[in-house]
């Protein structure tokens, strides 16, 4: 059986307080354990404090001596916790961190530039556990009996969406996400009627985006679970967040419907929702699934929360 945990589910920025009690005021960290007892851990935001305090008062005793963290990108909400993972001082414990790289940049060098003298008083250096890095590329990788796939997402750093295959299922992850668009025709409809010369390019442009869209579903595709994007709706996206690299949560659930998804985990808050806003989103979307003649489960991603596939 596969457990899926969520450790930390905001985006951004931590927000603790008692007006996140409900969903959790941590930010990415999930946990993927299977019958084999490899641990997979997915983005190291600061939920993943917790994840190693548990490692130690739980997992130790029955002989874990490793686990594996994946990375979707090097943003703070995604690494931030990392200096505060318990296991990285552990001796005898084995980390396998993968990431995507950057120009030159490993993903080693960019996780020791937070660990640098002025952000923390540890060095990367310096930290006991015995840690292998790896960079990751757009092509298919295993851990253990995790097969991944990594996809390109549309963000302003590089990240990846995980399709992970284990004991027959499929976990999808796809946030940090914003939809593909033709900003150009689409913010501007009536440009078509000006242009003399590009007007070419700007359709040509539209079919790319709508490929890319569709290469979304594509990799979404028989994903038993899919946790997604959920940081903006429409309204909030033209709000002020184009270009911010998510949502907007109404186009993304419209562009599953193609694959279909049965369970689309809302993950990723934006950091100024509180619990009622989360909760009043999840009925909102409700309701504009409803209208999309769309049979899929909603499910509000919060800390602590468990599925098993
Ligand atoms: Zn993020
Ligand atoms: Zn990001």
């Amino acid at each position: 059986m596969l457990t899926v945990k969520f450790w930390g589910v905001r985006g951004s920025i931590p927000v603790p307080g008692e007006d996140t009690v409900k969903i959790g005021g941590n930010t990415s960290c999930i946990e993927i354990m299977n019958d084999k007892n490899e641990l997979l851990i997915i983005d190291a935001g600061t939920g993943i404090k917790n994840l190693g305090n548990h490692i130690v008062s739980a997992y130790l005793a029955t002989g874990m001596k490793k686990c594996s963290l994946i990375l979707t990108h090097t943003h703070w909400d995604h690494i931030q916790g990392l200096p505060f993972f318990t296991p990285l001082y552990l001796k005898d414990f084995e980390i396998y961190v993968y990431g995507p790289a950057r120009d030159k940049d490993t993903i080693e060098n960019i996780l020791a530039g937070q660990m640098n003298y002025p952000y923390y008083p540890v060095k990367i250096s310096d930290l006991k556990a015995k840690i292998f890095f790896n960079d990751i590329e757009e092509k298919p990788f295993t851990i253990g009996s995790y097969q991944i796939i990594p996809k390109v997402l549309n963000h302003p750093v590089k990240t990846y969406g995980y399709k992970i295959f284990c004991e027959g299922k499929i976990i999808t992850t796809v946030y940090d996400h914003e939809i593909y668009r033709n900003v150009v025709l689409e913010d501007n409809p009536m440009i078509m009627n000006d242009l003399k010369i590009g007007g070419e390019e700007v359709l040509e442009a539209s079919k790319e985006v709508s490929r890319r869209n569709q290469e979304i579903v594509d990799f979404i595709r028989d994903s038993n679970i899919l946790i997604y994007d959920a940081f903006c709706t429409e309204k909030e996206y033209y709000d002020g967040k184009q270009g911010w690299g998510h949502g907007p949560i109404e186009f993304l659930i419209e562009n599953t419907k193609h694959a279909p998804v049965r369970n689309l985990v809302l993950f990723h808050h934006a950091p100024e929702k509180k619990d009622k806003d989360v909760l009043k989103m999840k009925k909102y979307l409700e309701n504009f699934v409803k209208s999309l003649d769309y049979k899929v489960n909603l499910i509000i991603a919060k800390e602590g929360l468990k599925i098993k596939l």
